[in-house]
Order: structure tokens, then sequence, then C-alpha cells
């Protein structure tokens, strides 16, 4: 054979022939944009650690919002920050919490974006972690049934999908449940199934002021080494009847998004964290690289892993950029 005659380079030649043959395309349809809801009134509070990304109030969430909508985000995931937090959560599930508001709210105003719900008590308890606390230890089955309270609640706002990030075993058997019983049997559930306990998290616990008070979240979210357990979850959450699955973070564990989309037919989301955010953001302030084509090589790169829905805090710039084209 005389060489070259295969010439790899010839499909690279020019824009037009490299979109023809371009196996991942990201679009904006891909997208969810995380969002973070407080008290109070004219809150736009910004997170040190993540620059562009706020504690809003219901009212200035709603500014937020009007441009993510035009930009035909789909959907936003929203976490909320209460005014009081106590030993059993109880703000997770008040039918007046600040979540509860912001659903009613988002829906009002923009019926057409999905408001998917981040189902987790960490954010609403004293001792910042995601379950009942007995002894020092979070106990998995009561909480069981505040979690499946506060997924029913949100429902009963109007949230248009659950997402319970808790890791607690059995817990989309009991928010399917308690949503079935409760005639919300078309909410679907997003389950974080295999969610690792992961130092990427760290800018997020300042924005929702969420850390621990004591010992660690290794007892319930996973091993950081470990992905044949983490199809294991995965099986879990779906056999409990889970919608959508999820893998949390996303950039060093796309392998285990890769694997996870080879071994299941349902969707798959995955999670590019705040931590992950911030090291982008704190390399473009720096002007040590190229945030948009960054941003958007990352994201490309999480959907060529396998992953049909991405959540990230770069939903809105990367919409834009999109849209923009190259
Ligand atoms: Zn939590």
């Amino acid at each position: 054979m005389p060489f070259p005659v295969i010439r790899p380079r010839r499909l690279r030649a020019n824009p037009a022939m490299r979109r023809l043959v371009r196996e991942t395309v990201l679009a904006v349809d891909d997208l969810l944009y995380p969002v973070f809801v407080t008290y109070g009134r004219d809150v736009r509070k910004p997170v040190e650690a993540m620059p562009g990304v706020y504690n809003f109030s219901v009212d200035t969430l709603l500014e937020e919002l009007g441009p993510v909508n035009e930009l035909g985000i789909p959907g936003i995931m929203l976490f909320g920050i209460p005014e009081t937090k106590d030993e059993l959560a109880g703000g997770a599930y008040d039918d007046e919490g600040v979540v509860q508001q912001a659903i009613r709210a988002v829906k009002e105003e923009f019926p057409d974006l999905l408001v998917i719900t981040d189902v987790c008590l960490c954010e609403y308890t004293s001792h910042g972690h995601c379950g009942v606390i007995k002894n020092g230890c979070v106990l998995n089955d009561p909480t069981l049934d505040l979690l499946a309270r506060t997924a029913l609640s949100h429902a009963r706002a109007g949230a248009d999908m659950v997402a319970p990030s808790d890791m607690m075993d059995g817990r989309v058997a009991a928010i399917r449940r308690a949503l079935d019983e409760h005639g919300y049997q078309n909410v679907p559930i997003m389950a974080y199934a295999a969610k690792y306990a992961s130092a990427y998290y760290g800018p997020f616990r300042e924005a929702a002021s969420s850390a621990p008070q004591f010992g660690d979240r290794r007892s319930y979210q996973m091993d950081p080494p470990n992905a044949r357990e983490a199809l294991r979850e995965v099986r879990l959450d779906i056999d409990e009847g889970a919608d959508i699955v999820m893998v949390k973070p996303a950039l060093a564990y796309l392998d285990v998004i890769q694997r996870v989309r080879q071994a299941f037919d349902h969707p798959l989301a995955a999670y590019n964290v705040s931590g992950e955010y911030a090291m982008v953001k704190a390399a473009a302030q720096k002007g040590w690289i190229d945030e948009r084509r960054v941003v958007l090589e990352t994201l490309t790169g999480i959907k060529r892993a396998g992953a049909e829905i991405i959540l990230t805090y770069h939903a809105p710039d990367a919409a834009r950029w999109l849209q923009e084209g190259e």
C-alpha cells in the first residue's frame, strides 16, 4: 500500500468538514442550571469561591432566570438556604420553606422552565449532615421519612422533578411511594445515584452553608476509588423507580459515566460540580486559560463520556456561546 493512503487530516480540513463528521455535539438542550435560593428580599449574595454564582432571594432569582429562560436552557436545579436550621431539617419539608416558595414563583413566572429540586437535608440541619443523627451517626431509615416528606412538599409546590442527593439506602423507593400515594405519579425522580464523597464540593458548601459540623460524609457518599460499586448503586436506584440517574462529580469520574452509560439505558446526568467550576474560573481570571474554549471542551467531554444531561454553573455562559457558534 503506497504511503499514505489513509489521511485522517482530509476530514479536518475546514470548519464545515469538521462539523460534518463531528461525533458529539453539545447543545443547550443538554444543560441544567443549578441555583441557590435563600430567604429575604433583594438578596444577591456572591459566593466567593464561585465567581458569577449567587445566593438569590425569590425576587432576584426571578430576575436571574429571565435570561436563562430566554436562552432556552431546559431547566434549573433548585437548592435552598433556609433562615434557620434545626436537628431534623424542618425547613426542608415546610410548605412555606424557601424552596417551596421559589418553586411556586418560578413556575408562575416561567411555566415552561423545568424546576427540579434537590432533595436533601444537609442545607437544613444544624449539624450539616444529610440525615437524622443519633450518637454521632447518620441513621438511614428514620431519614427516609423526612426525605419523602421533603420531596412531597416540593411536588405539592409544583416541582417538575425531584432529585434526591442524600445517598441514604432506599430513598428512591421511599420517595416514589410517598409521591404515588399522594397523587404525584407523574413527577419523575432524578436520583443522584453515584454520588462520591468528593473534595470538589468545597465551594458548594460555602454557597449552601452546608458543611458538616462534625465528621464527614464518607459513611453515606461513595468512596472515590470505586466504580463497580457505582453500577450497583445505579441499579438499585433504577429498581426503586428512578427515572434519570446521575453521576457526581463529573470530571474525576468520566470513566464511571461511561460505564453507567454502557450498562444502562436510562437517561444519564452528570454534575459538573462547584470545585470544577471554581478551578476554571480561577485560571480564567488569571488569564491562564481561554474560559470559553475550556468550558465548552469540558462539557463536550462529559457528554462524550455518556451523559446527555449536564448540570453546570456554566450553563448560561455555555448556552450563550453555543448560540453564537464557533
Ligand atoms: Zn445532603
